[in-house]
């Protein structure tokens, strides 16, 4: 793999890291995504709200948001999920039990401190993000209004609810930033993009979405940010990715490997 070039321009290369170091260094991969819904999402609910608006400056004025918390809960979701499939990190879960031992872990961080493993290090997510805005102004929701289901009678008809939607076809931009990234941690964060398939509140049965990597790089700063790209109507200057990344697997276990060494210096230097 071509080494880092010196420089420091921004576009110079698409070059990963090729090992797990525990100091963080001058490089980004940036993913330039989108969240492209095909089902009206829920913003407002009984639950908490995962999908809201937000008044910025002209030229964006209102648009919809979703906060990054819940698009990395979900991104870590599907990422435990694809490594327990493959037999990695299957005592590891949101959001007390975090293992602190298993490539998920490494990839979006933790705090040993509220772990079950009771272990004395933290663990920085390696995993950036912002805010998702939507391309578009936010048009006027549409209410939904459903016949509430009575918790204690399990009933209909006691209370109506109107549930407030984000529109079918509503696409937020956002970019994801892997921090000293290699190719291994980046397939993994590509499959859990590539994979991300619902969003917003009750999305057993709303929040259909589909997400894309416009675009990126890996750069010695984070280039991209979505607001500035929406402000600036720029999505279309962001340069095509083409990674060619490893097998998910094969990922995994060198992950897992690297993260084993980590975690003994780790425990060695506490002794
Ligand atoms: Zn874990």
């Amino acid at each position: 793999m071509k080494e880092w070039m010196e420089g420091g321009g921004a576009e110079m290369s698409v070059d990963f890291y090729t090992d797990v170091s525990k100091l963080p260094r001058a490089r980004y991969l940036q993913l330039v995504t989108s969240i492209k819904l095909l089902d009206p999402a829920i913003i407002r609910s009984n639950e908490p709200e995962e999908v809201l608006t937000f008044t910025y400056e002209e030229p964006l004025g209102e648009r919809f948001i979703i906060p990054w918390r819940k698009v990395k809960a979900k991104l870590r979701r599907l990422v435990a999920e694809r490594g327990r499939d493959l037999g990695y990190g299957v005592d590891c879960f949101l959001k007390e039990s975090l293992c602190m031992a298993c490539p998920t872990c490494l990839l979006f961080g933790g705090t040993g401190e509220t772990s079950t493993a009771k272990v004395d290090y933290n663990l920085m997510s390696r995993v950036l993000g912002e805010t998702f805005i939507s391309r578009n102004r936010g048009v006027e929701p549409w209410n939904y209004t459903a016949n509430a289901v009575g918790e204690v009678k399990h009933t209909t008809g006691q209370a109506l609810m109107t549930l407030i939607t984000v529109p079918a076809d509503t696409e937020f931009i956002g970019v994801i930033t892997l921090k000293d990234p290699t190719p291994e941690m980046a397939a993994l964060l590509v499959d859990g993009i590539e994979r991300l398939t619902r969003i917003g509140a009750r999305s057993i049965e709303w929040g259909r979405c589909k997400m894309d990597i416009l675009g990126g790089g890996i750069f010695d700063r984070e280039k991209y940010a979505a607001y500035e790209l929406l402000r600036e109507d720029e999505l279309s200057k962001v340069s095509p990715l083409k990674l060619n990344l490893p097998d998910v697997g094969k990922s995994f276990k060198k992950l897992q490997s690297e993260m084993d060494k980590l975690v003994k210096s780790v425990k060695a230097s506490g002794d």
